[in-house]
Order: structure tokens, then C-alpha cells, then sequence
């Protein structure tokens, strides 16, 4: 399949019309009062895009890779923030892959219908971070229950999720062979657990982005809500996670060229010195390197989808899309906030608001060393460092 940056047309056509009745003042308005997009967010599922990767047989629209990730590079082509939604799309994905049969018959078919909300995927913890494996929530079985006890952060979208999936370990760490092995995915019915041992606090944070503090106090859930093999859990949770950096990846690409065409069209209208400041090429360059590294990202990212639609090895490409693109489009939002000057700063703009939902994602779901350090050690062979 060759790939165009307007690969897809016909979806790019029909999310851009929808997302055209939400204009920068809504998205602005929703960040200016920390809401959520509830609207924006029920117009694309009521239109079936968040359902692009559940598969037909159970209600969805069976996409591609490649086809989802135009759906979620729109959206922030667009001005906004995939980072709403976009859970809805791929934390199911460890159903389809790791679900019973009776679990993809239970879930799959109300989630592609909108009807249940499963965007909350509870991995970090405070005390362990980036080092997963070291992950100290426990899951022990008792009486035919699993009973739940830890802590996590920066949990996203719990408050706008009915389930979520839960890593958490149920084989302590000194006792199995391989420190990936002993974690376990579980599916957490949220509006049942909450108050029952299980509490939630809200993390006010830099960008609009609902995220929380979970504690977890003798939760206890139906055995038969453990999600794929017990003891195999990081690999369940590993699955979703290429997808989830291919489509975030594509989400820095549409942020890229929205920065882009941005700090083009202020560069061809401002005029200072008697000339439009587009003229100089101080101005230009930034913006057109901006844009040669947005171009070079969306290869990758177009090669993570190519890999991933084929069932092929997609590790490495995956992680190094997310990285080339986030860093891509961090890069386009500084150029797009130095071209505008002061105005850079005005909320009305959206510049800012951008700028800040972008640098998310140098950080979050995998900080950016994590990527140097797995190709380092994976794709080139370097010893290992931790
Ligand atoms: C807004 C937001 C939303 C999030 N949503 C979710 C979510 O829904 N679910 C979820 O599970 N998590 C979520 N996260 C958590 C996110 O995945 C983590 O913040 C991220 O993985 C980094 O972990 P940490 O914050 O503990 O940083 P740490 O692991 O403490 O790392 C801090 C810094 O040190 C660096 N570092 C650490 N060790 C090394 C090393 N050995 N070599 C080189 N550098 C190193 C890191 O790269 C990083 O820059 C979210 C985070 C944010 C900010």
C-alpha cells in the first residue's frame, strides 16, 4: 500500500466534517473550564468511529490500523485533543486479543454500540514508574474473588470509563523466573468498585486531561473478571500498547501540521517592519523544518500501521513512530509559538492550549528515554542498563 499524507480521503473527508461543528471556540472553551468534551466525544462514537477497531463480528467496524489512526490524526488536525477518546479505541484491544470467548461476547458488542465506556487502562504507580515490572498492587484469589490492594497514578479517564483494565501483580515478584512474569490484567467494573475499595482522586494537571490517583483498599471482583492468562498480564497489556503508540504517533502528526498550517497562515498575514515576517526567513525555516520532520515521522508511522495490519513484529516501529512524531510535532508547536509572538500566548489563539496538550506526549505513555533505551538494547544489541 503506498501512503500519501491524504491517504484515506473518504475518512478523512467524513471526520473532518464532524469535527468541523466543534470550532476552536468549543475545544477552547471545554479546556479554559477543565470539562470534558462530552459532546465532541458522543458525536464520534454516535457516528461509530471509536468503534474502528472492534471487529464486525461483534459490532464494529473492523478497520485497519492505518484506517483508526487517520480518524485520531483528524481529530487533532482539526484543533483537537484525541487525547479525550482515544482509550475508547485501543484498551479494548486486550479483549479482542485476550478475551474469553464469553468476555468478547459480554463487552465488545456494547462498546462498539457506545453503550459501555472502556478508556481506562491502570498501569503507573507512584512508587515504581517507568520500571512496570516492579508494580506493587496485589491481586490475591480468595473464596472464588479476587481481592485487590495498592495504588496507581495518573489513571486517565476513570471518571469517564465504566470498566477499566488493571495490571497488578498475583505472583510476588521474588518468587517467579522472568520479573515480567506473576502480573495479571484485570477488567474493573468502575461504577461498582467506586466506594467500595476503590477511591478516586483527580490530578489537576498542565493540560485538560482527566487523569487520577487510584487507591485500592480489599477491592474485591469476580474471578471471572481476570482478562487473558494469570501470570501472563504484561503481555496482554504489551499488545495494546503498540497500537497505542501507532495512533498517538498519528495523533502528533495531526497536532504537526495543525502547528504548521498555523504558523504559515500568521506568518503570511503579520506584518512588522513593513513587511509580512514570512518574508524573513528566520521565520520560514523553522516552519519548514517543522514540516520535513512531520513528513519523515508520518513514514514511520505509516510503517507501524503497514506491520501491524499485516500481524507482523511492529515493537520497534511502533515506539520509534511515537517518538519521531511527538518529537516532530513538539518541535512544529515551538516554531508555531514563536511565529506568533506574543499572541503565541493568547488563549484565543489555541496556540498555547496545543503547545501544552503536545508535550504530553514526550512524556506520557512511554517517556521518550524509555524508546532510546528499547531500541539500544532490543534493536541494536547494546547491553542492557537496567
Ligand atoms: C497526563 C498523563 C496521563 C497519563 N495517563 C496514564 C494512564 O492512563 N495509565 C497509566 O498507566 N499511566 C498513565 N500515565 C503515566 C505515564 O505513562 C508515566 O508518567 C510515564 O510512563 C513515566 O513514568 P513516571 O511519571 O513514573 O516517570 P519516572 O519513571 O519516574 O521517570 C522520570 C524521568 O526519568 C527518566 N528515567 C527513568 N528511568 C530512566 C532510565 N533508566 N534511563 C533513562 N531515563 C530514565 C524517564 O524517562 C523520565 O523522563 C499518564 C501520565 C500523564 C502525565
Amino acid at each position: 500500500m503506498h501512503h500519501t499524507p491524504d491517504a484515506y480521503q473518504d475518512i478523512r473527508d467524513a471526520v473532518r466534517a464532524l469535527c468541523a461543528e466543534f470550532p476552536d471556540e468549543y475545544h477552547r472553551k471545554v479546556d479554559e473550564q477543565r470539562a470534558y468534551p462530552e459532546a465532541f466525544v458522543d458525536a464520534l462514537t454516535k457516528a461509530g468511529w471509536m468503534a474502528a477497531l472492534i471487529p464486525q463480528a461483534y459490532g464494529g467496524s473492523g478497520l485497519s490500523m492505518a484506517e483508526a489512526s487517520v480518524i485520531m490524526e483528524e481529530i487533532n488536525r482539526s484543533g483537537g485533543n484525541s487525547g479525550a477518546c482515544h482509550g475508547q479505541m485501543y484498551v479494548m484491544n486486550a479483549i479482542v486479543r485476550s478475551g474469553t470467548e464469553a468476555q468478547k461476547d459480554r463487552y465488545l458488542p456494547r462498546i462498539a454500540a457506545g453503550e459501555l465506556r472502556i478508556q481506562a487502562m491502570g498501569v503507573t504507580e507512584p512508587t515504581t514508574g517507568s520500571d512496570t515490572t516492579k508494580l506493587k498492587t496485589q491481586a490475591v484469589k480468595k473464596d472464588g474473588r479476587w481481592v485487590i490492594n495498592g495504588q496507581k497514578v495518573w489513571i486517565s479517564r476513570v471518571q469517564h470509563s465504566d470498566m477499566m483494565i488493571l495490571l497488578a501483580r498475583t505472583t510476588p515478584l521474588a518468587e517467579v523466573q522472568k520479573k515480567s512474569d506473576g502480573l495479571s490484567c484485570f477488567l474493573i467494573d468502575l461504577k461498582q468498585a467506586e466506594g467500595k475499595g476503590l477511591t478516586v482522586r483527580p490530578i489537576p494537571n498542565m493540560v485538560n486531561h482527566e487523569t487520577n490517583e487510584l487507591f485500592f483498599d480489599n477491592l474485591e471482583i469476580p474471578e471471572e473478571n481476570l482478562l487473558g492468562v494469570e501470570g501472563k498480564g504484561f503481555k496482554t497489556i504489551l499488545d495494546g500498547l503498540n497500537a497505542e503508540r501507532t495512533l498517538i504517533a498519528a495523533e502528533c502528526i495531526g497536532d504537526g501540521y495543525w502547528f504548521v498550517d498555523r504558523a504559515t497562515k500568521y506568518a503570511s498575514e503579520r506584518v512588522v517592519f513593513n513587511r509580512k515576517i514570512g518574508q524573513n526567513q528566520g521565520v520560514q525555516f523553522p516552519i519548514a523544518e517543522s514540516y520535513i520532520e512531520i513528513e519523515a515521522a508520518n513514514l514511520m508511522r505509516w510503517r507501524a500501521c503497514e506491520l501491524i495490519d499485516a500481524h507482523k513484529p511492529c515493537g520497534a516501529e511502533a515506539n520509534m513512530a511515537k517518538y519521531l512524531a511527538a518529537k516532530a510535532s513538539w518541535e512544529a508547536a515551538n516554531a508555531c509559538l514563536q511565529t506568533h509572538g506574543g499572541f503565541g500566548f493568547a488563549n484565543e489563539y489555541d496556540v498555547e492550549r496545543k503547545f501544552r496538550e503536545t508535550r504530553l506526549y514526550q512524556v506520557a505513555p512511554i517517556s521518550t528515554n524509555m524508546i532510546l533505551s528499547y531500541v539500544a538494547e532490543h534493536v541494536l544489541g547494546l547491553p542492557r542498563s537496567y
